[in-house]
């Protein structure tokens, strides 16, 4: 983004005008070198958080303790943090303390990765005092200094380390996995937002990377040593699920392209036998927010009550229990369903049994007869429940709720119009049948 970069400019010169150095640092860099889009710019200089503050207008006090002042140029945030050292890791989280320094290359110390801790000045010269660029056209994720030490000192960066080893299908340097290895029990100290926050980038991202990183915490046991229990209930061992990402790359490209998250989280738990009270309470663990879990966990009821459908080959005709699950679970489940089960073609080996012939029919038909539906939602009926009461002259009860549903589905069905007199109609002929 042109406006990004030309008022990252603007901050760095700044900065020089008032005295003091300042650098692009971080992610920005590192995203700049691969060619891949920059979606935020950290800058680092030897300006005191106060300091910062007086020089620019526009300035909000993110995390002055730390060193972070946030400047906002037009309509981009800018955090302008202070050169500084941290001491006093405790619990294998956060630094206790952090001191300002005067000099870029011991503010670069202190981060994780060798790719994140290069910085780049107004020029476009690139400060790399530990070989980042090399690891990054290498393709490797390698800690700064000791991998021991620095996974001792922080846990959360080893979650950060399948992260980027998953978003950048790049393979972690041999000591730095090893070291993960040693250190992995010391994921239980970090709070699970955080966790969730490195997941969601590479689950985000691609199935590719989803996978990738689910199975980078697999092998490394990451997953069984997070705060809470999810290793109870949700068994990652599917080896197929792994196996894909090596055969089938060009495919799950193609897919991802119109994937939502929710249909990516919705194939992992599904391929990974996981049912929607246990993905729930997966979800909750890792606190995702209410409205995603719901998401989720609506699309694999969906799939499992079109399961059960299947199981118990009840009904030759698939669209009745189409129209049932729409109206149960919603379109979006619907819409979601579909895309997650063309997802799993890809995960279908030769010898496997075929797709049973509902779902065929189902992804065949689906999508038109969600698009045929009027109504999805008793408050589409053309009818109130206090109509049928007026008309009816009965006292409200359960009864009202199950007709208007019946209601709901016959004109979805279609076979009675969403016209109020039609519907009274029906009403009083199911009343008069009981
Ligand atoms: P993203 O593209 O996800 O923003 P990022 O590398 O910018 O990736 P941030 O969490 O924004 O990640 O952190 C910015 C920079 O701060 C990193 O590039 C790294 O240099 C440093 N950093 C972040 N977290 C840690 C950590 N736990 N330990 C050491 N350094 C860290
Ligand atoms: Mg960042």
């Amino acid at each position: 983004d042109a406006n990004l970069i030309s008022g990252a400019r603007a901050v760095l010169t700044r900065l020089h005008d008032a005295g003091f150095q300042a650098y692009l640092v971080g992610g920005c860099v590192r995203d700049a070198l691969l060619s891949k889009p920059i979606h935020d710019v950290d800058i680092a200089t030897s300006a005191l958080p106060a300091e910062v503050t007086s020089i620019f207008e526009r300035t909000i006090p993110t995390g002055m303790q730390h060193g972070t002042v946030t400047v906002m140029v037009d309509q981009y945030p800018f955090e302008v943090t202070t050169f500084r050292q941290e001491s006093g890791y405790e619990h294998f989280r956060r630094p206790k303390e952090v001191s300002f320094i005067h000099d870029l290359e011991g503010d670069l110390l202190r981060r994780d990765f060798t790719f994140n801790a290069m910085a780049m000045d107004i020029d476009g010269h690139l400060i790399d005092p530990y070989d980042g660029q090399n690891d990054l056209d290498k393709g490797i994720v390698r800690c700064v200094g000791d991998a021991d030490a620095r996974f001792q000192e922080d846990a959360l960066r080893m979650i950060r380390c399948v992260r980027f080893a998953a978003c950048y299908d790049f393979q972690v340097d041999p000591s730095t996995w090893a070291a993960l290895r040693i250190h992995r029990t010391k994921l239980q100290y970090i709070a699970m937002e955080r966790v969730r926050a490195e997941m969601d980038k590479m689950i985000d991202l691609s199935l590719y990377s989803a996978i990738r990183g689910m199975s980078l915490m697999q092998e490394s046991r990451l997953l069984e040593f997070t705060k809470v229990m999810i290793h109870d209930q949700w068994n990652l061992e599917d080896h197929t699920l792994y196996q894909v990402v090596e055969q089938e790359q060009d495919r799950l490209e193609h897919w991802d392209k119109h994937a939502d998250v929710a249909v990516r989280w919705g194939l992992l738990f599904y391929r990974s036998h996981t049912n929607p009270e246990q993905a729930q309470s997966i979800m909750q663990k890792l606190t995702f927010p209410n409205r995603k879990n719901t998401e989720i966990v609506e699309l694999l009821q969906l799939h499992a009550y079109l399961h059960s459908i299947v199981i118990g080959n009840k009904e030759e005709d698939v669209k009745p229990s189409w129209v049932r699950g729409v109206l149960t679970f919603g379109k979006d489940a619907a819409l979601r369903w579909l895309h997650m089960m063309e997802g799993d073609e890809l995960f279908q080996s030769p010898h496997q049994q075929q797709a049973s012939p509902i779902f065929t029919q189902l992804r065949k038909h689906g999508e038109r007869w969600l698009s045929e539906l009027h109504v999805l939602k008793i408050s589409d009926l053309d009818i109130k429940g206090h109509d049928i009461l007026k008309h009816q002259k009965k006292k409200a009860g359960p009864w009202l709720g199950e007709l208007l549903q019946h209601l709901l589905y016959q004109v979805a069905m279609g076979q009675v119009d969403n016209d109020r007199h039609e519907l009274l109609e029906e009403a009083s002929q199911v009343i008069n049948n009981e």
